[in-house]
């Protein structure tokens, strides 16, 4: 299953981590990164502030950053890499808003190019029948909720979170509760432009430059860099019906949510999460939603159980109240949760997409945002979700205190199985996110350990049990499981490497391939 002539790219060993590199960098390098002609800069007394990602788990500073003006700069970079090839050690990270997990936005002693820096021209709006906006690689998709709003329009699929780049979610999939029905953030792009591997730059298309197109989408940095994409629209609504119920049997509970996204006439917005050891939730909701029967939903003891809440969102615009209230009942009255656990709330539809946000403050305010996160993001197929539930939730993980644990099914018919992203291989699969913080405890150490040993007793319950599951955003050591990572999509990734970034100067951080020198 080699590339011939390519050693590299097919070798069976463990990848190195950038630790490894030979130190061989020539001292020359800096001063020859500083002779490029830019209309951005170059700058390396601030590396740190670019060694670490959200994960908060590795720190490896980078010889350098990129302050990209413009697609020019981020091409002379390239093809100036290109250039040195075997001279230099010299990788490139394209660094969205840093929010990965395991150093995938990383590049030790190399090149991270800030791609924030790199956001004008400005957004820009086109109206008509398929409303679209064009936006840099670098952009917040909360900017551009923002700006678009301004014009009645919104993109259609988003992540739970929106302080994060357009090409660093696109680089993924981009998976939220919307996802069921128009398939994730890479199935809503009409169009991208690249700087690949080789200092390219490519406008590329489903039409136009196709496999570069699906390459990039879900392609974890790996063929090149985004610096602009086209991003589909739908007409916004001003409000959501924001709605949870509760659950103490999992089969309902995935039953319903089943049920939900198998309708054309649906919600807009399907998730949910598990509810382990906390009895104080419901107390806490109540500042935010209102229950429908306050008497009723006072007598609800959880008593310890654990619970499983589906969360489901309406949109609609105030004319529309009345309808919408009727649909939403309809609905409601097509599913089995506990009747006493009917909470809601309506807000505008900006706070509901923003809600994490304020999660975020408030964590930031208490000095638990920059805390470790190992996150643990799996894609389950339907036929192993019962398996994984009753093991994973009653027997692995004993609470959620130390953070949300999302499960929600998606349609895979509505995802383009065109792209790089790997996905199980049933119609139904659910994403599975455990999202714990390792905050210290009470003895002052953190639980950054115990949090990763569980984690992998869930990765190997799910292994020995042969349930078939993926993980998004994927996080491995070795090439050999990437390799059954990507199972029969191997080969075809790695030739497309080839193609692209034949040096495999892209996205150190993600491990998969190795520089050739
Ligand atoms: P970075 O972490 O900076 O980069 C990610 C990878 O993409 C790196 O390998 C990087 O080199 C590469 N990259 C970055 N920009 C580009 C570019 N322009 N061109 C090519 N490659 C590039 N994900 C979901 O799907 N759904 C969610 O609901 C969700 N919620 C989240 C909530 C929080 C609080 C956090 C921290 C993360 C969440 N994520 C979610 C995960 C998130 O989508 C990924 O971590 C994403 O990579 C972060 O985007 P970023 O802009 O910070 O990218």
């Amino acid at each position: 299953s080699c590339i011939p002539g390519r050693t590299n790219l097919c070798s069976n060993h463990s990848v190195s981590t950038p630790k490894e590199l030979p130190p061989s960098n020539p001292s020359d390098i800096p001063s020859s990164l500083v002779s490029l002609d830019l209309e951005g800069y170059i700058s390396f007394d601030d590396v740190h502030n670019v060694a670490k990602d959200f994960g908060n788990r590795y720190q490896l500073p980078p010889l350098a950053i990129l302050h990209p003006r413009s697609v020019s700069d981020i091409s002379s970079m390239m093809k100036h890499i290109v250039h040195l090839g075997s001279t230099s050690n010299l990788t490139v990270a394209a660094r969205g808003h840093g929010h990965s997990l395991q150093g995938q936005a990383l590049a030790h002693q190399g090149v991270v190019i800030k791609m924030e820096s790199l956001t004008s021209p400005d957004i820009r709006i086109y109206k008509g029948k398929q409303p679209y906006v064009d936006v840099s690689g670098g952009e917040l998709w909360i900017n551009i909720l923002r700006e678009t709003l301004k014009y009645g329009l919104s993109p259609k699929s988003w992540t739970d979170y929106l302080h994060l780049t357009v090409g660093g979610t696109l680089s993924n999939a981009g998976i939220s509760g919307q996802a069921f029905k128009h398939g994730p953030q890479i199935n809503n792009v009409y169009q991208l432009e690249i700087v690949t591997g080789k200092g390219e730059v490519v406008t590329c298309s489903e039409k136009k430059n196709s496999e570069l197109f699906f390459s990039v989408l879900g392609g974890l940095g790996q063929f090149g860099i985004i610096t602009r994409a086209r991003i589909s629209l739908e007409p916004a609504p001003q409000m959501v019906k924001w709605i949870r119920v509760l659950y103490s049997d999992f089969s309902a509970f995935s039953r319903d949510q089943e049920h939900l996204i198998s309708k054309e006439k649906t919600f807009d917005y399907v998730e949910g999460f598990v509810i382990i050891n906390r009895t104080d939730l419901l107390n806490n909701w109540r500042s935010s939603f209102s229950p429908n029967d306050s008497t009723q939903a006072s007598r609800f003891k959880s008593d310890g159980k654990t619970l499983y809440c589906l969360e489901v969102v309406k949109y609609f615009n105030p004319e529309e109240a009345n309808s919408m209230h009727q649909e939403t009942g309809k609905l409601l009255s097509e599913l089995n949760y506990i009747p006493s656990t009917l909470f809601s709330s309506e807000v505008p539809y900006i706070e509901f997409l923003d809600r994490v946000h304020i999660a975020e403050r408030k964590l930031r305010a208490k000095g638990l945002w920059e805390v470790p996160h190992p996150w643990l993001n799996l894609l389950i197929p339907k036929s192993s979700i019962y398996q994984f539930a009753t093991e994973v939730f009653n027997n692995i993980l004993t609470s959620n205190n130390n953070g949300p644990i999302l499960i929600y099914p998606v349609n895979q018919s509505k995802w383009n199985k065109q792209t790089s992203l790997i996905t199980p291989n049933e119609d139904i699969f659910y994403l599975v996110a455990l999202l714990p913080s390792a905050v210290p405890n009470s003895s002052g150490k953190n639980d950054l350990e115990y949090l990763l040993k569980q984690n992998q007793r869930v990765i190997s319950f799910c292994a020995a049990a042969n349930l078939n599951v993926k993980q998004y955003l994927p996080h491995y050591e070795t090439q050999q499981e990437w390799k059954s990572h990507f199972g029969n999509r191997w080969e075809t990734f790695a030739e497309r490497k080839h193609a692209y970034d034949p040096l495999a100067i892209l996205a150190p951080g993600q491990r998969i391939f190795q520089k050739t020198r």
